[in-house]
């Protein structure tokens, strides 16, 4: 690999994602596999209740993942951490592929799980320490990115495969996971440590070269370089007059506020009901009145694919925007198109009877003009996700803590993240067969909810570095009103704009 390759922020930022992409097919490996003849005989047609736990062994495993990558991120380095991840992979989706039984497939799931937990956790940390702070958000975003593409490439593989008459048709989707996994752990060993890394081991020589590479072609002297390596070492110095670390003080003050606007961030990020739409689309498109095994590709394959387009303008545009003004609009948007969703099944559905399916309890019937709208919506409640929460739910955490707590901070955000994913998978099912269209009002509720709290909470973080986060986080101003410019403004100007010159590309 080039050694302006590897020291390309964008393409570092972007190979790391490959941890995304593993997330995006952990969440669709069982939505085309599930439905197949294959599989079912194969596995004994596991009952709704086993067939849930075998959905969900996943996203504990992932739960447990997140849990450990704080302390191994700290201690083995944010890139072995997404090297072991990478290896954790390949290890559970071997399993997977060659489960004889549900007992191998689980623990396979759960071994893919913790992967995925280990690499949901530590890639935004990667990417947002070696990112400079221009662009940070547009890099740690490429990670929603490479989820929303992981899951409509797995959703693709999975359906292709649907036609194979032999076990193939779920031994291969698993098998191909491989894959990636075996990329992200060969390309990762010639990538550099996180500079803010290597600082704080002490590192000092070492990380200095890293930022000037990353930054400067190597220019250890380039005024930007120093700027920032300067304002890392006073982070670290001021640390080391602290008491020990300890996970205690992620709930002590000054750092509990912060700990909790990330965990709440990301829970409420799942409280979306985002995973409603990418884990039971069949379901609300039922609820909607249409059905048949080609409607369902349709579906699914227009929601994904939106997904995809729709996180492209967060991408390019999220460090001009600001975090605040995307996470508001968008969870208003949302709590919009689920009131209306809602309230269009509550006027025009009934109750009703599928053979087979007892989760569609009400149902729009012989009405298409009311089941296109609802469907509209639903495509237009997942675009709105995919430009707001979806990558802001990554950045924020990933930026507003000291280097101190990072590590354990980011690990609980992630962790909160698959706790919601997990009660969620397994709670949609009965609230929509129980209370039908009123799911769709919970979770509008649940949006708006959210976009109060963001609007008093939460401060916008765009364009600093994650250095005068404490700045951000300790002015006692409301979060609604804006800090002034960076105290070091006026001194690292000229910096900031060369750095911004020799990263874009
Ligand atoms: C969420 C996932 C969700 C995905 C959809 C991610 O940010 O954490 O739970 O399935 O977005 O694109």
């Amino acid at each position: 690999m080039g050694k302006s390759l590897v020291n390309n922020v964008y393409f570092l930022g972007g190979f790391a994602t490959m941890g995304g992409m593993l997330f995006g097919f952990d969440i669709s490996s069982m939505s085309g596999v599930v439905g197949t003849e294959r599989y079912q005989d194969y596995f004994g047609h596991p009952s709704s209740s086993l067939q849930g736990g075998i959905v969900a062994s996943m996203a504990a495993g992932s739960f447990l993942g997140a849990l450990l990558a704080g302390p191994f991120g700290d201690r083995f380095s944010r890139k072995y951490t997404i090297m072991l991840a990478a290896a954790i992979w390949i290890v559970g989706s071997i399993i997977q592929c060659a489960s004889v039984n549900v007992a191998m497939l689980i623990v396979g799931r759960i071994i893919n799980g913790v992967a995925v937990g280990l690499a949901s956790m530590i890639v935004p940390v990667y990417q947002s320490e070696i990112a400079p702070k221009n662009i940070r958000g547009r890099i740690v975003s490429l990670q929603q990115w490479a989820i929303t593409w992981g899951i409509l490439i797995q959703y693709f593989i999975q359906y292709g495969c649907s036609y194979i008459q032999s076990n193939a048709a779920f031994r291969v989707p698993w098998g191909i996971q491989i894959v990636p996994g075996a990329i992200m752990l060969i390309g990762m060993f010639f990538f550099p440590f996180s500079p803010r890394w290597l600082a704080d081991k002490g590192r000092t020589e070492e990380a200095l070269e890293v930022l000037a590479n990353l930054r400067a072609n190597g220019d250890k002297n380039d005024p930007a370089v120093l700027a920032e390596f300067r304002d890392i070492q006073e982070a670290i110095t001021f640390d080391r007059t602290q008491a020990a670390r300890s996970y205690l003080e992620l709930f002590k003050h000054p750092y509990s506020r912060r700990v909790f606007l990330g965990m709440t961030l990301q829970s409420w990020s799942q409280l979306t009901g985002m995973n409603v739409c990418m884990y039971y689309i069949v379901f609300v498109f039922r609820g909607a009145g249409i059905t048949g095994q080609d409607a369902n590709l349709q579906a699914s394959s227009i929601q994904y694919v939106l997904n995809v387009l729709m996180t492209i303008p967060a991408i390019l545009f999220i460090d001009r925007w600001g975090r605040r003004p995307v996470l508001l609009l968008g969870s208003t948007a949302m709590a919009f198109w689920l009131f209306l969703i809602g309230g269009l099944m509550g006027r025009y559905g009934e109750a009703t009877t599928l053979e087979g399916d007892s989760t569609t309890s009400w149902a729009i019937r012989d009405q298409p003009t009311v089941s296109h709208a609802v469907i509209a919506c639903s495509y237009l409640f997942v675009c709105s996700f995919a430009i707001s929460w979806g990558p802001v739910s990554w950045t924020y955490p990933a930026e507003i803590y000291p280097l101190r707590i990072r590590a354990k901070a980011v690990s609980l955000s992630t962790a909160s993240n698959w706790a919601f994913n997990f009660i969620l998978a397994y709670a949609v099912p009965p609230a929509l067969e129980h209370i039908q269209y009123r799911t769709y009002y919970i979770f509008g509720g649940f949006c708006a909810a959210m976009t109060i709290h963001v609007y008093f909470q939460f401060p916008e973080t765009k364009g600093r570095t994650l250095e005068q986060m404490d700045e951000v986080f300790n002015s006692g101003l409301p979060a609604w009103k804006s800090l002034p410019p960076p105290s070091d403004k006026i001194h690292h100007e000229a910096a900031d704009e060369k750095v911004g010159e020799k990263t874009e590309i």
